[in-house]
């Protein structure tokens, strides 16, 4: 058999993911999603190293040989254990005074950091590139530079390149070899929240679906589905035959907190298992027939209308940069508008999005949004999550605005989420607004959007974007994004005011 060849795009993938890399390099590519996280971090990397070069970066083995200060687009050759072939692409190399082929100098490679601090992924792909590097610029590299922090301060921090490190390198190559030869693909990750970035994720999530994989279960993430492996529980359907006392029980071993939801995860995968929605009891598992239930959503018995509220963020640079409100009458009959409220035309209610500029600073934005709160005093507030809550009143305490008046504002914000948590279970493996929401049939306008790919327009409009024709197309598109979310929270809304009124 031909030896593997391992790049180190495939290393990077198996050190995520061992199913990842065997799909990267097996799976049916038509099923691969273009995913916006890699887009940004890319958009990321470009600033980082930006601010760390002085000049443009040259281009390949030419540059090297001129002794550029930044080198891209290098591609290097070697073997590894076994005689496993190697092939990897440094993001950038950077020059050092030294002794190479070249002449007094030698090269570095430099990585962008994800995240917030070095991962093992940062670490072995840095090996990789020092070991294939030095073996072409007949030059050591002791060490390699990792940067972060985007247009924000550099942190630089050097990574030192030692046997320990080379060792682990081999060993992971060997797996590697080994994982990629198997005929099946490797199970799902455990930690199920690493599929949010993956582009595999709608192939693993319609496995998960089919083997009734534990982590469907809303409220299983890894460390508690390794218990309940430990425990002989393998899936959603045995956990929804479990006995709740006796799993509690089971599970306290691990500690109490284990002990006080056990007997909520059983009536969650009961609830996933029969496929209808249930109200919840007292103690978080479905209501006894006959026990007394308080209304979700209580604020609009007799409110005349909602405002209902959506955040965009760039979490990584802490900004909040659009503030989305629909704004939707009670109808003159006294009834709330339809859930699935139409873009445009009669029952569509009043959108409108603010934008927070930098540059027009943040009393601006506070004025806009207490002034359009202000003309509506008696209309709730609603939102999805407590994004937008924590936002919003932290921007008014940043703004002077005194404790009495955050109270009121307090007392009219209504986090959807949380009364439907509180009041329901449903047969959904996520109460995030994009599941819940689509549980009840709504689509959002543009397909395969979602906030990464609002937050790459956001950050592309910024850097040049304001330019009239493309600037409006991509601001046109995260109002839309943003004002689909606005109507999903209201179906969302509408659904619980409608099981009242049954
Ligand atoms: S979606 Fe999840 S399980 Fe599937 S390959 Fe990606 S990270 Fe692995």
């Amino acid at each position: 058999m031909a030896p593997e060849l391992l790049t180190d795009r495939l290393l990077r993938s198996w050190l995520r993911c061992k199913r990842r890399a065997w799909l990267d390099r097996h799976g049916p590519r038509q099923r691969r999603q273009w995913s916006a996280h890699r887009a940004l971090a890319l958009d990321d990397q470009l600033r980082s190293f930006q601010q760390l070069l002085p000049e443009r970066p040259g281009h390949g083995e030419a540059a090297c040989r001129q002794g550029s200060a930044g080198v891209m687009g290098l591609r290097l050759y070697g073997h590894g254990p076994g005689g496993l072939e190697l092939q990897a692409h440094p993001a950038l190399l950077q020059r050092l005074p030294g002794q190479s082929r070249w002449g007094d100098y030698a090269y570095r490679p430099v990585l962008a950091r994800q995240g917030r601090r070095l991962t093992r992924e940062h670490r072995l792909q840095l090996a990789l590139w020092g070991r294939l590097l030095a073996a072409h610029q007949q030059a050591p590299v002791p060490e390699a530079l990792v940067v972060a922090g985007g247009d924000r301060r550099l942190e630089r921090e050097t990574l030192p390149l030692g046997p320990g490190l080379q060792h682990q390198l081999d060993e992971s190559l060997e797996r590697l070899a080994q994982d990629l030869q198997r005929a099946t693909p490797p199970p799902l990750v455990n930690d199920r929240k690493k599929c949010t970035l993956c582009s595999w994720r709608s192939l693993c999530d319609e496995t998960a679906a089919a083997e009734g994989h534990l982590s469907e279960v809303s409220g299983v993430g890894g460390k508690r589905r390794d218990l309940l492996l430990e425990l002989g529980v393998r899936s959603l359907a045995e956990l929804a035959a479990a006995d709740p006392q006796r799993l509690a029980d089971d599970l306290a071993v691990h500690g109490e907190q284990h002990r006080e939801v056990a007997a909520q995860l059983v009536a969650q995968a009961l609830v996933q298992a029969g496929g209808e929605p249930r109200r919840r009891g007292a103690d978080g598992t479905p209501a006894q027939p006959g026990e007394p239930w308080g209304a979700a959503l209580p604020e609009l018995a007799t409110a005349p209308g909602v405002l209902l509220y959506d955040i965009e963020s760039d979490p990584d640079a802490r900004d909040d940069f659009l503030h989305g409100i629909l704004r939707l009458e009670r109808n003159a009959d006294g009834r709330w508008p339809e859930a699935l409220l139409p873009l445009s035309g009669p029952g569509a209610g009043h959108y409108q999005p603010l934008l927070a500029l930098y540059e027009h600073g943040e009393a601006r934005l506070w004025q806009r949004l207490s002034r359009l709160l202000a003309r509506y005093p008696d209309w709730p507030l609603l939102h999805y999550g407590e994004t937008e809550s924590v936002g919003l009143l932290r921007l008014a305490e940043r703004q002077g605005v005194g404790e009495a008046e955050r109270a009121r504002l307090r007392a009219r914000l209504i986090d959807v989420h949380q009364r439907l948590r509180r009041h329901w279970l449903l047969p959904v493996n996520s109460y995030g607004l994009k599941a819940v929401a689509g549980w009840r049939g709504f689509h959002w306008s543009q397909s395969g959007v979602d906030g990464a790919r609002c937050l790459l327009w956001w950050r592309q409009w910024r850097l040049g974007g304001r330019l009239p024709r493309r600037g409006r197309h991509q601001l046109g598109r995260i109002f839309l994004y943003n004002r689909d979310d606005c109507r999903a929270t209201w179906m969302v809304a509408r659904w619980l005011l409608e099981q009242e009124g049954a």
